[in-house]
């Protein structure tokens, strides 16, 4: 039985830049995927390097001997076991080994194609999600409105209706990958050529493509067409909350589903009345006399023209309530308030004989 040094062919004195190297120019050798690999071979110095190309390992493999590190079999506990070698090597630890993958990734990361994102295309998802902005008038958004928006977007084709075939044509099965939806292809790496297997590009992965296209969309099931789309605005939405249209994005290659539409809300400011979220505000002005005798004013709510009653000595400042009369909630839970500020107006220029009158009051100690 060899040991690992003799395994990867270094000496006991060995620095890791060697052993990386005796490990690597083997397992290029040895390959099972290559011609001419020996799989039980590999394994083997795979098996010498995961603990000779770990300076801890080697140190308790060079104090404890080759015995306590070979009871292999596969499955043992502080054995090599190749399968969890291969299943677990991409998610960066082993069961029971410390393996330094920055040495290892170098190896194993061109022919396992780790990180390269380029495991083999999806099978047809669903269309992109869309996203819009539309704007509305302040009252628009206080009380909801429908509106239609006009989208460019890609739906199913009007000829092959998502099939991708020809009207009155069939798929038949892929040449390329003979049914199965996948291809082994020969990957060039400095290791030599491996296999690898792949979606296939022809019928991306399916199995099965158009023998005649669809002349429309080539195949693709879809094409570009403007839509009108109704869309019902919530009453008590506000500036810069989205709606989301289900099924109303791109519609998907080969018949698959439609992603969403977005559709985000710019609310235009008003001139009289301030938001707050489902609270309204507004000011009123009223003369002087109004102030102190109290009186009626016609003040502008969301609902149309409302009367306000002023009690006498009304101070300037004056804040009135006029419950419910604000914002719906966008969830239906009742409406806010609306809040009138009341300000008191001094007149500028006055008559003659509003000067007398207000002389007289004066000299009443008003
Ligand atoms: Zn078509
Ligand atoms: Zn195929």
């Amino acid at each position: 039985m060899h040991d690992y040094y003799q395994t990867l062919g270094v000496s006991k004195t060995a620095t890791q830049d060697e052993i990386k190297k005796a490990y690597r120019k083997l397992a290029h050798q040895h390959h099972p995927d290559k011609a001419g690999g020996d799989e039980a071979k590999f394994k083997e110095i795979s098996q010498a390097y995961s603990v000779l190309g770990n300076e801890e390992k080697k140190k308790q493999y060079d104090q404890l001997g080759h015995a306590v590190f070979s009871q292999s079999g596969g499955n043992s506990a502080n054995g090599f076991n190749w399968n969890d070698f291969t299943r677990q090597y991409g998610s960066g630890h082993f069961q029971d080994f410390t393996v330094n993958f920055d040495d290892i990734g170098d190896v194993f990361g061109d022919f396992f194609g780790f990180g390269r994102g380029g495991r083999g295309g999806a099978r047809t998802s669903k269309g992109s999600d869309m996203r819009m902005m539309l704007d509305l008038h302040f009252m628009e958004a206080v009380f909801g409105v429908d509106k239609t928006v006009v989208v460019e977007r890609h739906e199913s084709c009007s000829r092959c209706h998502g099939t991708s075939l020809e009207p009155g044509t069939e798929l038949r099965t892929c040449y390329r990958c003979a049914g199965n939806g996948k291809i082994t292809a020969n990957q060039q790496t400095f290791l030599g050529t491996f296999q690898t297997i792949q979606s296939c590009p022809d019928c991306r992965g399916n199995g099965r493509v158009a023998e005649h296209p669809c002349s429309v969309c080539k195949g693709r099931g879809i094409e570009k067409k403007r839509a009108e789309i109704k869309v019902s605005i919530p009453a008590g939405i506000d500036d810069g909350e989205t709606v989301r249209l289900s099924g109303q994005g791109e519609a998907g290659e080969q018949g698959a589903d439609h992603g969403d539409l977005y559709i985000t809300v710019r609310v235009k400011k008003h001139t009289l009345f301030v938001r707050e979220g489902t609270t309204i505000r507004s000011e009123v002005v009223a003369r002087f006399t109004t102030a102190v005798l109290g009186g009626k004013i016609d003040i502008p709510t969301l609902d149309g023209t409302a009367v306000l009653k002023i009690p006498a000595g009304t101070p300037s400042g004056k804040v009135f309530r006029l419950k419910e009369k604000g914002v719906p909630d966008v969830h239906g839970r009742g409406r806010g308030d609306h809040l009138v500020t009341f300000h008191v107006e001094v007149p500028t220029k006055i008559s003659k004989k509003a000067r007398k009158l207000l002389d007289d009051l004066k000299a009443e100690g008003v």
